[in-house]
């Protein structure tokens, strides 16, 4: 960029902070946390305000770049740096206020809430929310256990956690957003403004615009959450204690009749232990007297059990990847090199038994990468607060699995790639007639961009609606990734 061109011109006149490939720490701010994915950004903005995120669109399309927002910055596929070489990404490390409202009247209803409703930054992490949150009125939000990840991919594209199925997913808790369209305007969006882009936003903001202040339901923090971890050894040594341990965990989430919304867990995979990891939103007792014999009654005895009654606090740092939720407000210090991909398994229709032992196989073939984990979480079954919208609530329409599994693998070796590909396609090769989707949290960089829309909006009406969308509030797709909505190629057809 040198003085002549446009997008330096209107960055100095607008002193909207930049940094660009010459700049020196440019390096440094464009580090994604995949490694495998470095795409060179050709500038990387700091708005201070949300007038100088307009600012920064309009330099942005005048000098024909492409642009995506960077929350939290852990995209897999590394989408917050533009996905390619040569966009702009405007970096929200400013927007990290989180704020309880004292009264928000609710739009749709006319509901007076008193600090219900919470105004968050579009750039804030989750475990710093939640610490926010919690001095703030003891209020709390469905959230994943990610602490540096953003609120902006993670709220937008999902949002997972352990009290989800009572709570519903982030996504679900966005009552309003302040979002930067391409040609600048910042629009309030809800149910009753503007809700087609309310709609678009959750379940593709990024082919939408920037959010710069969400709006979120909070709920009261529990005084209590049971957090749950049972470990199995010798499972990858038998084939048949591996298969009918997790078609009998499937059976208790699904049959057992004790499974309600309070109950929320994951399975995790990984080569040498196995894990159900989870929380329940109820008593100890009810827990250690009808849930846990419920659970294990048709399994091998558990090698481990860990049960603990905790605050709400204690209970997203023992979840927490990172085993705390205080982490840097700016910039992401977690970096690894990786392969990903994902895999939604329908309500109807679950896991067989010979998808299973297919799954097994694979996992238990060399070559195998060095480090892996495969987490199957639990979206689905009784009561589920997750699945119990559709496609008129919003762009998310992921809302029939039972289970959702991510896959990642350290290295960025052909086997890493293999290997998770395999499980991918193995699963679906033995479940011929089931219909399998992929999950918009865990990118998998490797689908096309048909691909990708088919496997996280299953329904060409969703694609369609957001086409038209797109069409509307940004005719010239600035807003641009690999799987980003995109509708020139229809309008020239
Ligand atoms: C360590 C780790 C733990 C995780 N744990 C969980 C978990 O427990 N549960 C779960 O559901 N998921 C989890 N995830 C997945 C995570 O939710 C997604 O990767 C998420 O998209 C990351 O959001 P981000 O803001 O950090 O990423 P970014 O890379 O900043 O953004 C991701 C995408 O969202 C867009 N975007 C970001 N902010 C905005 C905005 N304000 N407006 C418009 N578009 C925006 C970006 O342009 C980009 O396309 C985890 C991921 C990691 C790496």
């Amino acid at each position: 960029m040198d003085n002549h061109d446009p997008l330096f011109n209107i960055l100095q006149s607008t002193s909207v902070p930049y940094s660009i490939p010459d700049s020196p720490e440019y390096d440094s701010l464009r580090l994604p946390y995949n490694l495998r994915l470095q795409p060179k950004p050709a500038v990387i903005v700091f708005p201070q305000s949300i007038q100088q995120i307009s600012l920064a669109l309009k330099a942005a399309s005048e000098a024909g770049l492409k642009v995506q927002a960077r929350s939290g910055g852990h995209s897999y596929a590394s989408f917050g740096l533009g996905g390619k070489d040569g966009s702009m990404v405007i970096d929200l490390r400013e927007f990290q206020d989180v704020e309880t409202l004292n009264e928000y009247v609710d739009p749709s209803t006319g509901e007076f809430l008193r600090g219900v409703v919470a105004k968050v930054g579009g750039g804030a992490r989750l475990g710093n929310m939640a610490r926010k949150l919690f001095q703030q009125g003891k209020r709390a939000l469905p959230h994943g256990t990610g602490s540096g990840v953003g609120i902006g991919g993670h709220s937008t594209l999902g949002g997972y956690g352990y009290v989800s199925r009572a709570w519903g997913l982030a996504l679900d808790r966005i009552v309003a957003v302040d979002v930067v369209l391409a040609d600048g305007r910042v629009l309030h969006a809800n149910l009753k403004e503007n809700e087609n882009v309310f709609w678009a936003v959750r379940g593709a903001a990024h082919s939408i615009g920037i959010v710069a202040t969400f709006y979120m339901k909070t709920e009261e923090a529990p005084l209590q959450v049971i957090y749950f971890e049972l470990g199995w050894d010798g499972m990858y040594e038998d084939m048949q204690r591996f298969t009918n341990t997790f078609l009998e965990i499937q059976h208790f989430a699904t049959e057992s009749g004790v499974v309600d919304e309070r109950l929320t867990f994951g399975v995790r995979v990984d080569g040498s232990t196995y894990r159900v990891t989870g929380g329940f939103l109820g008593g100890e007792d009810e827990f250690n007297d009808k849930i846990l014999p419920a659970l294990v009654k048709n399994l091998p005895a558990p090698s481990s059990t860990s049960i603990k009654p905790l605050g709400w606090i204690e209970f997203l740092e023992v979840c927490s990847d990172k085993g705390t939720l205080d982490v840097p407000a700016m910039g992401t210090d977690e970096h690894k090199s990786f392969y990903a991909t994902s895999l939604t398994v329908s309500e109807s229709e679950g896991l067989t038994e010979a998808a299973m032992e297919a799954f097994f196989e694979h996992i238990t073939s060399p070559p195998l990468p060095e480090k892996y984990f495969i987490i199957i979480n639990l979206h689905g079954g009784s009561r589920s607060s997750i699945n119990n919208k559709d496609e008129a609530f919003s762009a998310y329409t992921d809302r029939d699995s039972l289970w959702t599994f991510q896959i990642p693998a350290d290295s960025d070796t052909a086997e890493s790639k293999d290997f998770v590909m395999g499980i991918r396609n193995k699963i679906i090769e033995k479940q011929k007639g089931t219909s399998f989707g992929a999950s918009l949290s865990y990118i998998d960089a490797a689908l096309s961009r048909e691909e990708a829309w088919k496997a996280y909006y299953r329904d060409q009406e969703v694609v369609e609606r957001l086409k038209k969308i797109k069409r509307e509030v940004d005719p010239r797709e600035l807003f641009w990734n690999p799987h980003a909505i995109t509708a020139i190629g229809d309008r020239r057809r």
